[in-house]
């Protein structure tokens, strides 16, 4: 048995569902189930009290505002943060149909998913463009959240390790220079701003979980590489999440396997109010000390 270093973060990407009017209904209807008065959200509410717990939405760039007025009114106590599901390296400037960091921060925004497999696979994003907006993100004072993970033939051949190897060196320490800049960044940060999404790419949307073994084998290879590039303690303040067809029905195993395993990135179950509450319950009551693989 191991202790849980980390508070665990459930955070929902939305990808491209919800509109303004079912945004705002959402967060309504969450603030009505996930009341101080009922007895079975009790632990929701004591282990955001003790920061053991972090949740956050990521919905369309046209959804933010709306997404950060709702919280605030429906769901004050939950504080649940709102991320952008993507944003660009560039300061400013001439890339129509971009969104960068200042836009973003001025919304209230404080945190971008990057290197979703989506992106990299529908949208041509490579480690090199993705390890440019990591660190410019990072620089302009936005958190990140950096997804990586194999596909089911990178997988079937052996080449795991390798896979997040190569997406984890090439993004975080593209060459010397930056990864200094980069400890250094870390180091100088009460509230880490970097977190890492393990989301083998054969489960996202597919309904095929990894196994509560999969996914503890994985975070603990992720964890020991974040190791050597970072040094041991700069890399245990980082949360990995765990992502890929996670529901409520799989969530408690996947937390109790390993005190790796920070958290969820979800996609489907983070749409619907019901099973959005029920991770979050089970976040809340996940074991302290998970067994440690
Ligand atoms: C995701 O979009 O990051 C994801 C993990 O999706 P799903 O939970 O639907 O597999």
């Amino acid at each position: 048995m191991s202790n849980r270093q980390r508070p665990i973060r459930v955070i929902g990407n939305w990808k491209m569902n919800h509109g303004p009017a079912s945004t705002h209904d959402f967060f309504s209807a969450l603030g009505a189930l996930v009341n101080f008065n009922k007895v079975e959200f009790a632990p929701l509410h004591k282990a955001l009290q003790a920061g053991r717990l972090q949740i956050g939405i990521a919905p369309s760039f046209v959804l933010l505002g709306e997404a950060i007025r709702a919280a605030r009114s429906h769901v004050p106590t939950l504080e649940v943060a709102i991320l952008a599901q993507n944003a660009h390296a560039a300061k400013a400037g001439a890339y129509t149909g971009e969104i960068a960091a200042f836009q973003l921060k001025e919304l209230g925004v404080q945190e971008a998913i990057i290197g979703h497999s989506e992106r990299r696979q529908l949208f041509g994003e490579s480690d090199e463009v993705l390890a440019q907006k990591l660190h410019s993100l990072l620089e302009q004072d936005l958190h990140v959240l950096y997804c990586i993970g194999e596909t089911l033939n990178e997988r079937q051949e052996g080449k795991t390790r390798e896979i997040l190897k190569r997406q984890l060196r090439t993004a975080l320490a593209p060459n010397p220079e930056t990864l200094i800049k980069l400890r250094d960044r870390l180091e100088a940060s009460d509230a880490t701003p970097l977190t890492i999404a393990y989301e083998p790419v054969w489960a996202i949307g597919t309904g095929v979980v990894a196994t509560p073994e999969q996914a503890a084998e994985a975070h603990a290879w992720v964890r020991s590489e974040l190791s050597e590039i970072l040094g041991t303690s700069l890399s245990q303040r980082i949360a990995l999440l765990y992502g890929g067809s996670v529901t409520p029905e799989n969530f408690a195993g996947l937390l109790a396997a390993s005190p790796e395993i920070d958290g969820g990135l979800v996609g489907g179950a983070s749409l619907k109010v019901e099973s959005l509450a029920n991770l979050l319950k089970i976040a809340a009551e996940a074991p302290t000390s998970p067994s440690a693989h």
